[in-house]
């Protein structure tokens, strides 16, 4: 009966059973061991050798049996590939040996779990493959849990925060990697995050903060491990975007840079004041170069010495008498160039020392963008650019050499228009106004006398017998007897009236808010000033001069008219005297 029942399990069970001798050649075997094996039926499997119906890639496997059976021990449940008719498939074996008289049959039940295999290897591959990805890519990737604490973080970014992997699993993202000033707030978003509070965010910018303590800025993305409705990861996947943000800020700063300096440039142009364009420019680079916090304006007179012009951050007035030694350039740099310690590059004369060291910030100068100025390659002064609590970029070295480029000619250029100007304007003798430019300021300064109701008098001047120097003791004396006049009545008028040489030895001087008594005083003190006789080699000559007044507005406004009145009023003085 028990053999019938055993026989038909045997036959007919669904699980594959084989009985193996102890050489491991195959004794028995059922129908479903046929079927798996791909066998027509389990008699043509008698005698074959457990090999033979094994994947060679598990032969290690046969060793392990051998060894097993000799220690009398087997192993009981094991996975194995073995070569079917259909091909390879995956069998889960149950091995158990049976105790014969004097020696032992093994049997082996076998489960085809080759499905299982396939998807539990599906697995294991995704699996790896997002690991791989994990660890591998590019990307900064951060596990944190609930609390922002790291679960797992990849090797790019223990690169980039410079720490190890076992240093940093458990610590606090924010606590550790998020700068002080941004920390509490992004915590809160996380935690807020976490907990369903806000909107799950998907991405977004923020800087960390390195183990060296250098800041970084990363471009993330998030994405979230769901459990029961609750999140219990955040993968945060980012991208160290410093160095584009720094060449956008950099561009930005370009665009800034050049428009402003465009505008500078222009306004040096239109700019009809001379003495303030050193001002204007110092004030304007300090303004356009992002880390320029002060700065000077310095020209060399023929001394080869360096005058300061105009400052920015420092009291210029306590620099007007210094000048400083062409050291710098005598390395012959025309370019410019960056001075990291002023102390240790330049050698102060000791009274020029105490000035710079109280009033040049000397010691507090982080970093000096020195440009010298030139035109056809001759020096002519130079620019200094201070900064105190950084130091120059790079980029503003590269616009250091544009403003060289530029206010070379600029400066060029506004020299070259002011001698224009001036032999426009100014008698070449005298270096007074001559009677274009006169005729052309008085017409402004009547109408301003007109707003203010103010009177202007008008002084006619001719030197007496003027012919006769020339006549004399040649022309050359009678130019030198024409400067001395002028200087002579310069030393005596202010400084807002004005006087030109209207031709030959005539002159005319209008006196500012002034009238026929002012107009006297200040004759009176011509004279006074012309008792020094002009002496000239061995010469020793006495001026004297004729004078007519006429006043606006009392005598007309009309300025042909004022002239005339003051001319006519000279020749009758004169006439009078003689
Ligand atoms: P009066 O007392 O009447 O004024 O006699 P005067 O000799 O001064 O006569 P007048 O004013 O007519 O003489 C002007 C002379 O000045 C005529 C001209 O030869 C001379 N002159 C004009 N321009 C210059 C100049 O630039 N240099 C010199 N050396 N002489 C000049
Ligand atoms: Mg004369």
């Amino acid at each position: 009966m028990e053999d019938t029942l055993y026989k038909n399990l045997f036959n007919y069970s669904d699980q594959a059973i084989i009985y193996w001798d102890k050489k491991l050649n195959l004794i028995k075997a059922n129908k479903a061991a046929a079927t798996l094996y791909g066998f027509k039926s389990p008699d043509e499997m008698i005698g074959l050798s457990f090999y033979s119906l094994l994947s060679e890639s598990e032969i290690d496997l046969i060793k392990r049996l051998n060894e097993s059976i000799e220690n009398n021990e087997l192993i009981r449940v094991f996975e194995k590939r073995i070569i079917s008719k259909d091909g390879v498939k995956w069998v889960e074996s149950h091995v158990s040996p049976i105790k014969l008289k004097d020696s032992f049959i093994i049997q082996e039940i076998d489960y085809d779990i080759t499905e299982r295999k396939k998807i539990e290897q599906a697995l294991t591959f995704e699996k790896s493959k997002f690991e791989n990805y994990f660890n591998m890519s590019p990307t900064i990737n951060v596990v944190l849990d609930r609390k922002g604490c790291i679960s797992d973080i990849n090797q790019k970014a223990l690169e980039i925060l410079g720490v190890s992997k076992s240093e940093v699993l458990g610590l606090n993202w924010f606590d550790n990697f998020i700068p002080e000033d941004i920390k509490e707030n992004i915590k809160k978003v996380f935690i807020d995050m976490v907990n369903g509070k806000i909107k799950h965010v998907e991405n977004y910018e923020n800087e960390i903060i390195t183990k060296d303590g250098e800041k970084r800025i990363i471009s993330w993305k998030n994405s979230y491990i769901i459990e029961n409705d609750e999140v219990v990861y955040v993968i945060s996947s980012g991208i160290d975007i410093t160095r584009e943000k720094k060449y956008l800020e950099r561009i930005e700063y370009e665009n800034i840079f050049i428009n402003e300096f465009i505008e500078l440039s222009n306004k040096l142009l239109n700019s009809e004041s001379d003495e303030n364009i050193y001002k204007i420019i110092i004030d304007n680079l300090v303004e356009i170069i992002p880390h320029a916090q002060a700065g000077a304006f310095v020209l060399l007179n023929d001394q080869g010495e360096y005058e300061y012009k105009a400052m920015n951050g420092y009291d210029i007035k306590h620099f007007t008498d210094v000048r400083l030694k062409n050291e710098l350039n005598d390395r012959n740099i025309l370019e410019p160039f960056l001075v990291e310690n002023w102390n240790k590059e330049y050698t102060y004369p000791k009274s020029e020392k105490d000035i710079f060291d109280k009033y040049g910030k000397i010691n507090e100068i982080k970093e000096t963008l020195y440009i010298p100025l030139t035109v056809k390659g001759e020096l002519y002064g130079a620019i200094t650019l201070d900064t105190f609590d950084n130091k120059f970029e790079n980029y503003e070295f590269n616009f250091a050499k544009i403003i060289k480029a530029n206010l070379d000619f600029l400066l060029w250029k506004i020299q070259a228009n002011k001698q224009l100007r001036q032999a426009a304007e100014f008698d070449y003798l005298t270096k007074i106004y001559n009677r274009q430019a006169f005729m052309i300021k008085i017409k402004d300064i009547i109408k301003i006398a007109k707003r203010n109701s103010m009177k202007l008098a008008f002084i006619y001047m001719d030197i007496n017998k003027f012919k006769t120097f020339n006549d004399k003791y040649g022309h050359n004396v009678g130019d030198e007897v024409l400067k001395f006049f002028t200087k002579k009545v310069s030393s005596v008028i202010r400084e807002s009236d004005i006087f030109a040489r209207i031709g030959g030895d005539e002159f005319i001087v209008v006196l500012n808010n002034a009238d026929y008594a002012g107009a006297k005083k200040v004759i009176e003190k011509i004279q006074k000033s012309l008792e020094d006789p002009f002496v000239f080699e061995k010469l020793k000559i006495n001026i004297s001069s004729s004078y007519g007044i006429s006043v606006f507005p009392d005598d007309g406004e009309n300025v042909d008219l004022l002239i005339e009145i003051a001319d006519k009023r000279m020749y009758e003085y004169k006439n009078k005297s003689r």
